[in-house]
């Protein structure tokens, strides 16, 4: 569902996020005026971060899954800008330098994670998506990262090689038993 951008005939410009068929006039949503507000333009998107043009997309990433199994639904636009405030989100203006930085880099996020998948494969990309998530947690650089993974990758292989005995660490918190067999 498109954002809508609104004007009503007193002169109040808002924009909102209907759903339904008929979108082309709605009520002002200025407190206090009652006229009749045309629609002017769409907008795609006006947050920033992750970028979602769909209500469908709001509801995912706003509410809880508590919230939704309750039937909790965000239905305007001025619904969803409550729940952002409540959630401490901040909307950024698109014309600022900052959501023009934050857009290029969401972009180039998701067109290095395409062009990893188109190259080396679904496998690949996953490996992608970690290592930034990772990188982004932790702050570590290319080098410390790769140190990491060495000793991870390391260590799952040797679990699957059968070198190290995880039947203990899977046991734990089961009925203690003596894997040697003993007292
Ligand atoms: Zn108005």
């Amino acid at each position: 569902m498109p954002l809508y951008d609104y004007k009503c005939t007193d002169g109040h410009r808002f924009e909102e996020l209907v759903s339904g068929k008929n979108v082309d006039t709605i009520s002002c949503i200025v407190d206090g005026c009652s006229c009749i507000a045309n629609r002017s333009t769409v907008y795609a998107v006006t947050t920033v971060g992750p970028v979602f043009d769909a209500l469908d997309s709001y509801n995912a990433a706003l509410l809880s899954p508590q919230q939704r199994a309750a039937g909790v639904e965000l239905k305007t636009g001025s619904q969803i800008r409550a729940m952002e405030e409540s959630l401490n989100l901040r909307p950024l203006d698109m014309r600022s330098r900052e959501a023009k930085v934050k857009l290029e880099d969401q972009m180039d996020d998701h067109q290095s994670i395409r062009n990893v998948a188109l190259q080396d494969g679904k496998h690949a990309a996953a490996d992608y998506i970690h290592k930034t998530e990772v990188q982004a947690k932790t702050g570590w650089g290319d080098v410390s990262y790769a140190n990491w993974k060495r000793g991870h990758d390391a260590a799952i292989d040797a679990v699957k090689r059968g070198d190290v005995d995880t039947s203990s660490a899977n046991e734990r918190g089961a009925a203690p038993k003596s894997p040697t067999g003993g007292t």
